[in-house]
């Protein structure tokens, strides 16, 4: 049974209540994560010891897609390089993201080398392997397979950014497509077409009236309102379309999912943290 865990669904504001951006497909005892947040390592410890899946322990976070390359979803990324290493992962953490992610993970080893040393060779009884990490810098298109699931990256416009990413993860029992970071897009809706759980962010329409010329200009670029989202979940039919990486502005979840409802008429719930789906 495939299940979706939202390990994180805060924003770069840092709201006590919501970790990072960080989602965890997980499919028996194998685990699939998207973006590092800050806390993903945390969130997902809580998981396997409150909701009992086991599979998210931190010594088992081994495999991470990235959608795109703004801090908020990746300052987590040396967290979930580092932290399961010491709990005693032994496999390097297999990293996919946009161009940019290989880079971006070399230098956090850099960064990071007179820890790795210390540890490595200064007495602590570590492993020797699982400080490593293997990034991929992909494209579009199938970037990842295995018995369990296939993962497609597909392109979404992020305003400015060159490359940024939605997934598809494809299981035996399940279709989910995690949007990333995007403007309304038709990638999503051919993405999900029908699909079982449509993860996707969104920001209150309503409350965007009031936060000056600026900031609407910079959010109907980069992201994607409740009415658009609604009117995008019409076309895109998901079972279950599940609302992350909210901005509230002041707004609850009932009020987003009041919004989203005005254009879908299909099952819509505001994703908190370690939800499961
Ligand atoms: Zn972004
Ligand atoms: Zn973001």
């Amino acid at each position: 049974m495939t299940r979706v865990v939202i390990l994180g669904t805060g924003t770069p504001n840092a709201d006590p209540e919501r970790s990072g951006p960080a989602v965890a497909i997980v499919v028996g005892s194998a685990v699939y994560l998207v973006d590092a947040g800050p806390g993903i390592v945390r969130r997902a410890s809580k998981a396997a010891r409150d909701d009992t899946i086991s599979a998210l322990a931190p010594s088992h976070l081994d495999r991470v897609f990235i959608t795109h390359l703004h801090s908020d979803h990746t300052v987590g990324l040396p967290d979930l390089i580092f932290s399961p290493w010491v709990s005693g992962r032994t496999a390097p953490l297999d990293v996919y993201g946009p161009p940019g992610t290989a880079k971006m993970v070399d230098l956090l080893e850099q960064a990071y080398s007179a820890d790795i040393d210390i540890r490595l060779r200064g007495g602590e009884p570590s492993n020797k392997t699982g400080y490593a990490a293997t990034a991929h810098d992909v494209k579009a298109g199938v970037v990842y397979r295995d018995s369990n699931v296939t993962v497609t990256a597909f392109d979404v416009p992020h305003g400015k950014w060159e490359h940024a990413f939605g997934y598809v993860f494809k299981t035996a029992d399940r279709t989910i497509v995690v949007s990333g970071d995007t403007h309304p897009s038709d990638a999503i809706v051919r993405a999900c077409n029908g699909c079982d759980v449509l993860v996707h962010e969104v920001y209150s329409a309503e409350r965007l009236k009031e936060r000056g010329a600026d900031w609407e200009k910079y959010h109907t670029a980069y992201h994607t309102s409740t009415y658009e989202l609604g009117d995008l979940a019409t076309r895109a039919r998901p079972k279950l379309l599940v609302l992350y990486h909210q901005l509230y502005w002041g707004d609850d979840d009932a009020e987003l999912v009041r919004q989203v409802r005005t254009r879908f008429g299909g099952a819509v719930v505001s994703a908190r943290d370690l939800g499961v789906y």
